[in-house]
């Protein structure tokens, strides 16, 4: 029979897995069990509305097989099979691994890198310990059965072959041993492969046998003098108890985030790890993780939220999006509940009000652990944040305001004081007796903010200005209103509620200044007034009350028929040499008058970092003055 061969990328991580010196080896165990598992995971599944498979929860099983003589370990499952077309198109490609995309977006080309080890590589880290791979498989519902064979890199065949019973076999030639004594007969005994399965597939739901060797007293033997015989018997492995059963002081650190890593393809450890187990309106047991960082597509419109569902044991769905609220659509996990009996995915109507009291749960329990991050271990929060904490904006903002209770103490945002990211809470703590608003100053950066000459006078009372620089975050205050004790105020409000704002508006007293400045600068701004707010510097262009330059910037990036537009309004302090200068120039020399004037303007664009609309004659301007 002709070889076909391995697609390209396929064949570069068997490559890596054949020449892999990666000393954890062993996982290629874990790996091949976790398939069988999955397999069985998904004919259990059926079987719960197909009654022609006549197979019971008990039924299904994992066998090893040792066949020391001739180097072959064998996995065998009762679950779903494979045919021909599945077995070219899963195991002649790489169908979804995880970890090889990781390895490429991350342009690593090299082998035997720790991510073997750190995640799921599913199949082909067999190669790593065998130099021959036999797969003989049946699938449910098909009468003939297929064998699948590798010896590596050079390609596979397929061919029809008997089987009895549904279910597959992954035969392992297991390689002759190298540099390194017994580097690879260890995995030939059945200690071995015992302490395997306890340590990495312990959990697995099915059991996970292995005829074992005990010694035993020979039939018939003098009782004073004992002979013993070794016979095999067969023996469960692993202990079953999947590890959302298990009570949380009974589970190490480790343990948890080596099952993460594994079952949810991170290389990161998570965060936080929530075990929940509640007996009430609705009784469920969930193992819940919140991850360190996005997974690959998190901000992608493919992105899909869910948590694994099971049911009495039977996993009923891989991604339940009805139990993962979408604040906090990040988290990852498993959900257990046997309220949710039998086929959800078909009569889902019925469960939508047990789903809907274990989400509202759900959300709860992952708030209050964020919560708790954030006040125990501030660091590994902000990292957190820094993640998904635009998520958690965007989730207020979708919400308009409706989230903004749950959200808002997990919000951080720049402090012009603390120089970090505070809380809303810890602001509101250091505000001073005579304060009354939380001041906030929008832009786009923390240093473009902090240059604004807006926010020198309230950097002069001592006072703490939240910087928001995140696009959409504009819209948050309005949004943050209902569930925050104190008001915010934009710095650029023309009432900041300071003692010693100026408090008469002395625009009318120079009024012919002004419409000057108007007539010069026409439809480029839309008002001229005297600043209440500026002190050592000139001017500054603000939007007033309404719609920001970060909001205009937004809509005209995501809806610019809309037309959005910010009002520009120039303010001018009026104590300053400069506007001296101008008022004086206007009356003894106007054309000079007109070049402050654009300059002024321009200057103000500047700061408020809006672009000009010509620098050339902008720079030309301010040359032509030298000199005078
Ligand atoms: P992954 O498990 O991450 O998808 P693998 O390389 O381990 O990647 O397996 C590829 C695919 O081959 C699996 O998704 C599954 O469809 C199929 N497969 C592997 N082992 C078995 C098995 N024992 N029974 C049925 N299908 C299997």
């Amino acid at each position: 029979m002709r070889k076909k061969q391995f697609k390209a990328e396929s064949k570069r991580l068997m490559d890596m897995m054949i020449n892999s010196i990666y000393t954890h080896k062993e996982i290629f165990l874990r790996e091949i069990i976790s398939n069988a598992s999955d397999a069985i995971d998904k004919l259990a599944f059926l079987s719960l509305t197909d009654d022609k498979i006549n197979m019971k929860r008990e039924d299904f099983k994992i066998t090893l097989t040792l066949d020391k003589e001739n180097r072959l370990i064998t996995v065998t499952d009762n679950g779903i099979g494979m045919n021909q077309d599945e077995l070219e198109n899963n195991l002649g490609v790489i169908a979804n691994s995880g970890s090889f995309k990781f390895r490429q977006e991350n342009g690593e080309e090299k082998g035997d890198t720790d991510i073997i080890g750190q995640f799921g590589v599913g199949f082909y880290s067999a190669f790593m310990v065998a130099d021959k791979i036999t797969v003989i498989s049946k699938k449910y519902g098909e009468d003939q059965a297929y064998r699948w064979e590798s010896e590596g890199v050079d390609g596979y065949i397929v061919e029809p072959c008997e089987r009895d019973g549904v279910g597959t076999d992954i035969i392992m030639h297991i390689k002759e041993d190298g540099e390194e004594a017994n580097e690879y007969s260890k995995y030939l005994r059945e200690y071995t492969l015992e302490s395997l399965v306890k340590k990495y597939s312990d959990y697995i739901r099915f059991p996970i046998e292995l005829a074992m060797p005990h010694s035993r007293v020979k039939e018939g033997s003098p009782e004073d003098k004992p002979e013993y015989e070794e016979v095999y018997e067969m023996e469960v492995l692993n202990s079953m108890v999947p590890i959302w059963h298990k009570k949380k002081k009974d589970v190490t650190e480790e343990e948890y985030f080596a099952y993460y890593k594994e079952q949810f393809m991170d290389q990161n450890d998570p965060v936080a790890v929530i075990p929940i187990s509640t007996e009430g309106t609705v009784s469920y047991e969930a193992l819940l993780f919140i991850p360190q960082q996005p997974n690959m597509g998190y901000y992608t419109p493919d992105y899909e939220k869910g948590l694994q569902l099971y049911s009495a044991g039977v996993m009923i769905m891989d991604k339940c999006a009805d139990l993962v609220p979408d604040s906090f659509n990040f988290i990852r996990g498993v959900v257990e509940s046997p309220d949710l009996s039998l086929n959800i995915s078909r009569e889902m109507l019925q469960h939508d009000r047990q789903l809907k009291a274990i989400e509202n749960h759900i959300e709860k329990k992952v708030k209050a652990e964020l919560k708790k991050l954030l006040e125990n271990d501030r660091e590994k929060y902000e990292e957190f944040f820094k993640h998904f904490g635009r998520h958690l904006k965007v989730s207020i903002l979708d919400g308009y305001g409706a989230n903004a209770e749950l959200l808002s103490d997990l919000l951080l945002f720049y402090s012009s004081t603390e120089k970090k990211l505070v809380t809303l809470g810890e602001y509101v703590e250091r505000m001073k007796d005579d304060q009354k608003y939380i001041y906030y100053a929008t832009g786009e950066s923390v240093v473009s903010v902090d240059n604004l000459p807006q926010t020198e006078i309230i950097k002069d009372h001592d006072m703490e200005i939240l910087y928001l620089v995140d696009p959409g975050d504009e819209f948050l205050p309005d949004m943050l209103r209902m569930s925050c004790e104190k008001e915010f105020r934009s710095i650029n409000d023309n009432d900041l509620g300071l003692e010693d704002e100026k408090k008469e508006d002395v625009t009318g007293e120079h009024k012919d200044a002004f419409d000057f400045i108007k007539e010069t600068l026409g439809d480029k701004i839309d008002e001229v007034k005297a600043s209440t707010r500026l002190k050592s510097h000139p001017v500054c262009i603000s939007s007033g009350d309404g719609v920001t330059f970060e909001m205009e910037r937004y809509f005209s990036a995501m809806q610019p028929e809309m037309g959005v537009k910010a009002k520009r309004i120039l303010e001018i302090n009026v104590d300053h040499d400069a506007f001296m200068a101008l008022d004086t120039a206007r009356v003894v020399d106007p054309e000079k008058a007109k070049k402050y004037v654009n300059i002024l303007y321009n200057q103000a664009k500047l700061i408020a970092g809006l672009p000009i609309d010509n620098p050339t004659e902008y720079t030309d301007t301010i040359c032509s003055l030298f000199g005078n």
